[in-house]
């Protein structure tokens, strides 16, 4: 299928090209250190995922120790209270550790351990990054150094404890505004340090090349097991697939899975209080170029050109940019991107749970919320849900913030 003079045929081959670039977008912006260790790693993956026994092995591990693959579910009462459209969902949330971040962190692990690494970096902001990488790191017999804001270890004290439970260290870090910008310096620091002996894993596909790609195609497990599922219930493929976007992992991994086919394809984006800058984190919807964390995509920005301050009610989707990839597929359209309030969002999250019995991530019930809306303008059809995580995590918060409706 070809889209705007992209060939969807020849995608994966030719997208991003040697140098990391989707088009424009995406590339490598780092100091002469950390590029030496980046060519490392981009030449190791380009090698080993090429691999028979690193594919079987990343299989088997999906299979025997992350449950995989997930569900495809049909959210029937959900749909019934809409109208005629059919909602399905991918449900990511029963993926091991409840989201689906582990996808991407054990296939990093796995590639660390292929390379003979003894340590595995990085850093979090609410700590589900963390979490899935210390899991991981565990499962492999790695060391695990997790760089963190002190603001945000006193605000996300279970999953800090998680973390040390499975064994990892914990990095407090002091400087600046002590929360995620701050913990990545940190984490980028260390690494140049300790490359010889040591692999960042980077949270999402998001950061220098190769993490974009590599990220992704870690994740691609969930829009192909999806797309094959979805066919076997129902013989068609869905006229929509939907998912949110933060840095974008989750959706980029379902939508590896229908770029080439006639499906409308939404990514979904989180609009918080609303429209004005620091209210929202809707960087494709309001944002612009720009080069941050070591790559250039659509960012939003403040009146200096710096990454602006962003709000989402969902911690995971609370950054100023948005993957390179998808910056290029919202300049040539193939992905149409949107917002939903966080009002919207609750809305979704409670109406998820009391139809279908499942508490979303509030993460996931932005796209929840999207299709939704768009199920009432479609009148007919069917839309798949990429189901990104449990919500577990949010149910203190939400409770305490909305209180329970009736
Ligand atoms: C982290 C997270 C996200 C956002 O990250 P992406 O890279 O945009 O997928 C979405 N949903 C859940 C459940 C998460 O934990």
């Amino acid at each position: 299928m070809k889209y705007a003079n992209v060939d969807f045929d020849t995608y994966f081959r030719n997208y991003p090209d040697a140098n990391g670039y989707f088009g424009k977008y995406g590339g490598s912006f780092i100091p002469p250190e950390l590029q030496a260790a980046m060519d490392e790693i981009t030449e190791a993956y380009m090698t080993i995922c090429k691999s028979s026994k690193f594919i079987n092995e990343l299989r088997r591990i999906r299979k025997e120790f992350q449950g995989r693959p997930t569900p495809v579910s049909h959210l029937e009462r959900l749909s019934a209270s809409l109208g005629n459209v059919q909602l399905y969902a991918k449900r990511e949330d029963l993926n091991h550790t409840g989201a689906h971040k582990l996808n991407h962190c054990m296939g990093e692990a796995l590639l660390a351990k292929y390379m003979g690494k003894k340590k595995v970096i990085a850093e979090t902001g609410a700590g589900q990054h963390g979490v899935a990488l210390a899991t991981a790191a565990a499962y492999f017999g790695l060391d695990c150094d997790i760089y963190m804001g002190a603001v945000d270890i006193k605000k996300q004290a279970p999953n800090v404890a998680r973390m040390k439970i499975l064994g990892a260290r914990v990095v407090e870090v002091t400087d600046g505004l002590q929360t995620l910008k701050e913990a990545v310096d940190a984490a980028f620091a260390a690494y140049s340090r300790e490359y010889k002996e040591a692999i960042y894993c980077i949270g999402s596909v998001v950061g220098p090349h190769p993490f974009p790609m590599m990220v992704r195609d870690f994740q691609s497990v969930v829009g192909i097991e999806a797309r094959s599922q979805y066919l076997e219930m129902t013989g068609e493929l869905p006229d929509a697939v939907v998912a949110c976007v933060g840095g974008g992992s989750n959706a980029m991994g379902m939508f590896a899975g229908f770029l080439n086919d006639p499906v409308d394809i939404y990514g979904i984006e989180p609009l918080g209080r609303g429209p004005a800058l620091g209210d929202h984190a809707a960087s494709l919807s309001y944002g612009s170029e720009g080069i941050m964390h070591g790559f250039n995509s659509i960012m939003l920005k403040d009146e200096n050109g710096d990454p602006a301050p962003v709000y989402s009610v969902a911690s995971g989707l609370d950054y100023p940019s948005s993957g390179p990839e998808h910056a290029f597929l919202h300049d040539i359209g193939r992905v149409k991107y949107d917002v939903v309030s966080d009002e919207e969002t609750i809305d979704a999250f409670f109406k998820l749970s009391r139809l279908e019995g499942i508490i979303p991530a509030i993460e996931s019930a932005h796209a929840v919320a999207f299709a939704m809306k768009l199920a009432q303008q479609m009148k007919r059809g069917a839309i798949l849900i990429n189901l990104s995580g449990r919500g577990d995590k949010d149910m203190d918060y939400v409770i305490e913030k909305y209180g329970i409706p009736d």
